[in-house]
């Protein structure tokens, strides 16, 4: 997930909006139903569909892969994320992310089911599969978030191996920072890049998933968007997904990700409701959006989808029809 030099050498497939027909995937929403657990599912078969944030192939294919097989949407989220969690050359998510300002890498991460559970994971040191401790949180605890040492020591409790998450390319980075300690968020830097990824499976059920090391350089203890709900991510069975990447003071501001479910709810496409949620971003009285990048993806329950951020440069891959591409997504800035 090198988006630098993604932007330089790779040229996107497809341009714009993905607003996919509802037709590719073969079923209707009028036909809804429900399985044994009182889910709603519907009456056609539906071809799995996986997106994520960013050139994220592996991660994409990974998770289509359990798909295909019959695997849950949950199960294809977390083994989606946890191909990035472990790529060390991606420097914003797990084993290799970039550190804070004390030269700490500190993880978080979200998982939301299809039957609205949601676990989470803030602020974790030495641990590289913080998608899975999130998991773990959801199923094994009366809880949904730990954070810090507490999340770290659950996770060993949990059979996790703890590892120096920091590598050398990293340290480097870190090390060139302090020298002049500017914090700034900047645009297509690589300084954030997180993976948000949703996946509707052959149940016609819905999961997501949300893993980063969050902004390079931030304060200590600094937590974004991406380990809380309705903010880095959100999932409703009923209605679809969506997730966010970029700023994440910026998502939380305006809890984007669950904004975008509810404007699906109220009958907004997965595009249109991208697209109002960035609007609600760069249209703050004031608001100079010029130094900072948010990109949102959404999927609704008819595998329609929709991204859009708010400058270029943002992309996104998506697994459908048994092919995954990364298209590069709409965006609000053209001046
Ligand atoms: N949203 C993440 C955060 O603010 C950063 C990113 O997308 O890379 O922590």
């Amino acid at each position: 997930m090198k988006r630098r030099n993604f932007i330089k050498k790779t040229s996107v497939t497809g341009l714009g909006l993905v607003a996919v027909s509802s037709a590719f995937i073969g079923c209707n929403s009028d036909t809804k139903t429900s399985d044994k657990k009182g889910l709603s599912s519907t009456l056609n078969p539906i071809r799995p569909l996986v997106i994520a944030t960013w050139k994220t192939d592996l991660a994409v294919e990974t998770a289509a892969k359990v798909l295909e097989k019959g695997g849950s949407a949950i199960d294809a989220v977390e083994q989606g994320c946890r191909i990035e969690e472990a790529n060390e050359e991606g420097q914003s998510v797990g084993k290799g992310g970039l550190p804070d300002r004390d030269g700490d890498v500190t993880l978080d991460a979200c998982i939301m089911d299809e039957k609205g559970n949601y676990g989470a994971v803030l602020g974790v040191k030495n641990i590289k599969h913080v998608i899975s401790v999130a998991r773990k949180v959801m199923e094994d605890t009366p809880h949904v978030m730990l954070v810090g040492d507490g999340a770290e020591k659950f996770a060993v409790l949990k059979g996790f191996e703890r590892e120096n998450l920091l590598t050398e390319a990293s340290k480097k980075a870190w090390e060139k920072w302090k020298e002049k300690s500017e914090y700034k968020p900047i645009i297509n830097i690589e300084n954030h890049d997180t993976i948000g990824m949703l996946a509707i499976d052959k149940n016609g059920h819905i999961s997501g998933a949300c893993t980063t090391s969050g902004l390079a350089y931030k304060m200590a203890g600094r937590v974004g968007d991406s380990p809380i709900i309705g903010g880095g991510l959100f999932v409703d069975n009923e209605i679809g997904g969506a997730s966010a990447t970029g700023l994440g003071e910026e998502v939380l501001k305006t809890v984007g990700s669950f904004l975008i479910v509810e404007l699906m709810r109220q009958g907004k496409t997965p595009q249109e409701a991208c697209e109002i949620a960035i609007g609600r971003i760069v249209n703050k009285p004031g608001k100079d959006f010029k130094n900072f990048q948010v990109g949102y993806i959404a999927v609704n329950k008819q595998g329609e989808t929709g991204a859009y951020s708010i400058h270029e440069w943002f992309s996104y891959n998506i697994y459908k029809d048994e092919e995954n591409k990364n298209i590069k997504s709409d965006y609000f800035n053209k001046a």
